[in-house]
């Protein structure tokens, strides 16, 4: 029966010393506390805690932090078993004595997870090869136990040996932070129970458990009301390695996060995939946006506000006998207005029309009023009132426009026409770029990366749009000089 010379409330930074008169309570902690517990003398339960003698040694190593602590149960576990000897690592200015994990009589087995880490067992203490078998438990949170176990020499070589997995605590003064993790004084009575001596080990660990267990947790609470901080009424408070958990009752509005990024080698294979991939993908959006219809006879819809290459498209179906007739769509003219004798785009797309020689009995213009947002979607039902007026709407009209606007201003239209009307696009590229190259010009990919937007908003959102209605009274529509 050993037991070290070493007091933890002499130890600089214990827990209500001096710092620099050990033993004497500081300032802070006016209150004489317990030496082994580390609670007021009032609180002290080391009365209560059961003495386990064994026939084999514990050995804890204990980091110089916890010697400061009040939650610390290496220090009950050491308290508990009179053949146990405790050695601090770490404190500042002083080198520990490592010669208790040296002695040449003794058997040890560090209770540490390695690689070639068995599970403990009564074998350990029946075969084993030296007359005292002296089992190590660090001390500490795991970090520190990570840290100790590389840093102190003895340490390196020992044979390691860990507990059955999944273990439960029966002993809830200090928790881990995964199931199986139990706090220093739990660990040491598990070891005892796997060495051979359940009965000792459940009267160190269950006899009176609850009882210790609540004077231990009003103890603290205690404290921390002495130091300032106020217990909260009615909760245990229940310490984690690592220390007290700080703002637990708040609530958290952030959380930290594991990002993952590219590496530079991660960068350069996006890059490849970009290139390999860019150009295709581009070319398909384009084409998505704009679908063109093969069969462009019947009755052709010319948006107002295209191109005049467009424009001139409608020309030649007419002249070539493919189309019927023509309407031109669109709003008022937004800029410039009072400069010109047109006051929509509607009116000015059928005097262009005119202008290259169309019979002005052949095309219509179908202003539509002014509108906030959806602009499309105003001439569409502009164009409805105006067919009704016309003698009812096609089965099926072409509508011609530029090419990353077609299949929204087809959803539109399909829209306001109603199912009872097919419409077909026939899209024109726009004079500066195509499905090939429109990234390569900025007029491109602004058209192009906004009417995917658009077109994205108009499909979540044309459910909202009422159709036209065939009850309503025709708009009653100036025709263009
Ligand atoms: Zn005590």
């Amino acid at each position: 029966m050993t037991r070290a010379a070493f007091d933890p409330l002499d130890a600089p930074g214990a827990p209500g010393s001096h710092p620099d008169r050990p033993g004497h309570p500081s300032r802070r902690h006016r209150r004489p506390r317990c030496r082994v517990c580390g609670l007021h003398e009032e609180w002290c339960v080391c009365p209560i805690l059961p003495r386990i003698d064994l026939p084999f040694e514990f050995l804890f190593v204990q980091h110089a932090v916890e010697t400061a602590r009040p939650t610390n149960t290496g220090r009950l576990a050491h308290h508990m078993l009179p053949n146990s000897r405790l050695i601090v690592y770490g404190r500042r200015g002083e080198t520990a004595d490592w010669s208790p994990l040296e002695e040449p009589g003794a058997d040890y087995r560090l209770l540490y997870p390695r690689s070639s880490t068995r599970r403990l067992s009564a074998a350990d203490w029946t075969a084993r090869a030296r007359p005292r078998l002296a089992l190590v438990i660090l001390d500490g949170t795991w970090h520190q136990a990570a840290h100790m176990a590389h840093r102190i020499a003895p340490l390196r070589g020992m044979p390691c040996v860990q507990l059955a997995e999944g273990l439960t605590s029966h002993w809830p003064i200090r928790h881990g932070r995964a199931p199986g993790q139990l706090c220093t004084a739990e660990a040491a009575l598990r070891a005892v129970e796997a060495l051979g001596h359940a009965t000792a080990a459940r009267h160190g660990g269950s006899h009176g458990a609850r009882r210790r267990s609540h004077a231990i947790h009003e103890g603290r609470a205690a404290i921390r009301t002495d130091a300032g901080r106020r217990a909260p009424r009615g909760r245990v408070l229940v310490d984690r390695p690592g220390g007290p958990r700080r703002g637990a009752a708040m609530i958290r509005l952030f959380r930290k996060k594991e990002v993952h990024r590219p590496t530079g080698l991660g960068w350069l294979a996006i890059a490849a995939a970009a290139a390999l991939l860019g150009r295709p993908a581009g070319v398909g959006l384009y084409r998505f946006l704009a679908p063109s219809s093969s069969d462009r006879s019947g009755m052709l819809v010319l948006e107002g506000w295209v191109h005049d290459d467009v424009a001139t498209h409608a020309t030649a179906a007419v002249r070539d006998g493919r189309c019927r007739r023509v309407y031109t769509t669109g709003g008022p003219i937004e800029a410039g207005r009072w400069l010109s004798e047109y006051g929509d785009w509607a009116t000015v797309s059928r005097a262009r029309l005119l202008e290259e020689g169309l019979d002005p009995a052949l095309v219509t213009a179908v202003p539509a009023p002014a509108a906030v947002k959806d602009r499309t979607y105003a001439s569409a039902l502009a164009l409805a009132r105006r067919l009704r007026a016309d003698g009812g709407l096609p089965d099926r009209l072409v509508l011609l426009t530029t090419a990353p606007h077609a299949r929204r201003s087809r959803l539109l239209f399909a829209r306001a026409l109603g199912p009872g009307c097919r419409v077909d696009t026939w899209a024109i590229d726009p004079r500066l770029f195509g499905a090939t190259n429109w990234w390569r010009s900025s007029e491109g990919v602004r058209v192009v990366l906004s009417e995917t937007f658009a077109y994205a908003y108009a499909r979540a959102t044309v459910f909202f749009l009422s159709p036209a209605s065939e009850d309503e009274p025709p708009a009653v529509v100036p025709e263009a000089p």
